[in-house]
């Protein structure tokens, strides 16, 4: 039987922090915050800012992760990426890299250099995945996930388009693959249209909307740069464009993990020995070095 699925609250973050020095970012949500309620999902930065031209590598330098994945997604500008694993490129507009930390990376995140010298608009979204306690400590894998390869299918009635970066949506599966069963789509729905979606019942949804406005089932609105987030209970729900400009949501869905949260700085796992553990492992130099 299907169910509405009610939004539950409006996101948003005032206060924006840099990572690095190339990366003006607001935390849109965090299981620090909210817990099982986001799972899959851990952390949301959502990053904006006017970049003058430099010679100069504007970013973050060497850090390690473990545990879950890093998704990170480019709408303007470019990103250059390079971690102990071996992966590494450079993405720009549309384009994703998908890089499953696991057992322990060590990366570095920089501006594209042709983007730093050049300057301009810089617009992103790195989204943190969390992994199944089972998956936690496998190899790390690093997915690049360009423009070309995401397919892109039609909302019904030419309301907008959705760009599968993962999961599947109408038939059209993600360019991605993922551990867990969980959907991120680039959606845009055009100004007056309205768009009708259903999920497994019990699944987590969170719409981050990074340009307009939309209502969800004729009643909370999400404006710029706010996520909502939606009770697990629920299948069906409405997004509906009230303003004048095409909106970009982040559209996030899937079955939560329910298993225990420990995190700290850059490493999630399910327990604090197991915290302990990553500090010392990345402290030895386990998780290995940039080249
Ligand atoms: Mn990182």
């Amino acid at each position: 039987m299907n169910t509405t699925k009610k939004l539950a609250e409006v996101l948003r973050n005032n206060h924006q922090h840099w990572v690095g020095d190339g990366f003006p970012v607001r935390t849109l949500f965090s299981y620090n915050g909210h817990g099982n309620k986001i799972s899959p999902f851990l952390m949301l930065d959502y990053g904006l800012g006017e970049f003058p031209p430099t010679e100069e590598r504007r970013g973050v330098g060497e850090h390690p992760h473990r545990g879950f994945e890093t998704v990170t997604i480019v709408y303007e500008g470019s990103v250059e990426h390079r971690d102990s694993g071996g992966g590494g490129g450079k993405i720009g507009r549309g384009d994703v890299q998908w890089m499953t930390a696991a057992s322990g990376v060590v990366h570095e995140e920089f501006h594209g250099r042709e983007f730093a010298q050049k300057g301009g608009a810089f617009e992103m979204a790195q989204l943190w995945v969390n992994l199944p306690a089972k998956d936690k400590m496998s190899s790390p894998r690093y997915q690049e996930v360009l423009d070309a390869h995401i397919p892109a299918a039609e909302l019904p009635d030419g309301a907008g388009t959705v760009r599968v970066i993962a999961g599947e949506y109408a038939g059209h599966k993600g360019a991605a693959k993922t551990y867990s069963r969980l959907n991120v789509w680039d959606v845009r729905l055009k100004p007056g249209r309205i768009a009708t979606f259903t999920v497994t019942d019990g699944d987590t949804v969170i719409l981050p909307v990074f340009a307009g406005a939309v209502r969800v089932n004729g009643e909370g609105t999400i404006g710029t740069a706010e996520a909502g987030l939606f009770d697990q209970a629920g299948s069906d729900f409405t997004v509906e464009n009230t303003g004048t400009e095409e909106a970009k949501i982040l559209f996030l869905s899937g079955e939560p993990l329910n298993e225990p949260i420990a995190g700290y700085g850059p490493f999630v796992m399910n327990t604090n020995e197991e915290i302990y553990q990553a500090m010392r492992d990345f402290q030895s130099g386990k998780m290995g070095r940039l080249a």
